[in-house]
């Protein structure tokens, strides 16, 4: 079943501990849509400028990701530039250049609109409601959010997620949205706002689902080095996704499995610069590293 995703698409320069990279291929959408085209056929949302490099597109296309929905405009497509610190759970953004992406009107195809899921990914609330509305009858919506959002445009946020069944967002975005510091009041306190269900990415330590009385817990998958933690959250929702477009299957296993293929989604995403790992990523490393998942969760009750 498809999926459709907005976001930033973007050209990224990237410092962490271990290197450095200009302007390479990234924004909130590609991520999503290369982790989850391994999974479903994806149909992109967004803008980018005339500089954007062919390949890249031509790379999307190759995945099967449907570009009807991505507009190409005269002038400099969106840039980000970022350091990571020593510890990789923190950094800064040193440049944003919104360029093109500052005119972004989101415009949805018409073979988009009777998609079954879609993926509101970080952008101004108001750009995902209008997504939203243009869309028919979707079966599934997620969304993500960022600390900009929730300080300058809360109101607009709150409406959004009245109508978004799927929050995901990071351990200090659900701080800030919910004004507490344990997750566990966090994550209540949010699912009163309205989603059914809130997943918390909590970097190296995880990710956290909560849905009404159930919560399951996902640890990262423990790596000797990470590369680069830019998109990993953009990764997990479009392993998450992916994979209940591909299966169906909303049922509380269902998601338990889509959470896992989401964390060795973006697992995969840190290992190198940019979407570089996620290049020359196979379904069979997917499929190894999701039963490693397994044993390592696994241990018998006594
Ligand atoms: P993440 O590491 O999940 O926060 O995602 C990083 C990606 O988001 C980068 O590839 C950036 O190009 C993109 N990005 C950074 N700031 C923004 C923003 N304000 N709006 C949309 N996308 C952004």
């Amino acid at each position: 079943m498809s999926l459709v995703v907005v976001g930033s698409i973007a050209l990224d320069t990237l410092e962490t501990p271990l290197g450095r990279a200009t302007d390479v291929l990234g924004g909130a959408a590609s991520y999503f849509a290369i982790a989850a085209s391994f999974f479903a056929p994806v149909r992109m949302v967004g803008i980018v400028g005339e500089d954007f490099p062919r390949h890249e597109l031509d790379w999307f296309g190759s995945r099967g990701i449907d570009l009807a929905g991505v507009e190409v405009r005269p002038g400099r497509s969106l840039r980000w530039t970022g350091r990571y610190h020593e510890d990789m759970n923190m950094r800064d953004t040193l440049a944003f250049e919104a360029n093109v992406f500052e005119a972004f009107a989101p415009e949805l195809p018409e073979a988009y609109r009777d998609a079954p899921f879609v993926f509101l990914a970080n952008i101004a609330p108001a750009l995902q409601a209008r997504v939203l509305e243009q869309m028919r009858a979707p079966r599934l919506v997620g969304a993500d959010t960022m600390n900009l959002w929730i300080e300058t445009t809360r109101d607009e946020l709150h409406g959004l997620l009245r109508r978004v069944p799927l929050l995901m967002l990071n351990d200090e975005e659900a701080r800030l949205l919910s004004g507490e510091r344990n997750m566990v009041r966090a994550a209540r306190r949010i699912l009163a706002l309205g989603p059914e269900s809130v997943m918390i990415k909590r970097g190296e330590y995880g990710v956290l689902y909560f849905s009404g009385e159930t919560v399951f817990a996902v640890p990262a998958y423990p790596l000797e080095e990470v590369f680069d933690p830019t998109g990993a959250g953009d990764s997990f929702a479009g392993g998450v996704m992916g994979y209940l477009a591909r299966s169906g299957d909303l049922s509380p296993a269902g998601l338990r499995r889509a959470i896992v293929y989401g964390s060795v989604l973006a697992s995969f995403a840190v290992e190198a610069f940019g979407l570089d790992r996620l290049r020359r990523l196979g379904r069979d490393e997917i499929e190894r590293r999701y039963r490693q998942f397994v044993s390592l969760t696994a241990f018998e009750v006594p």
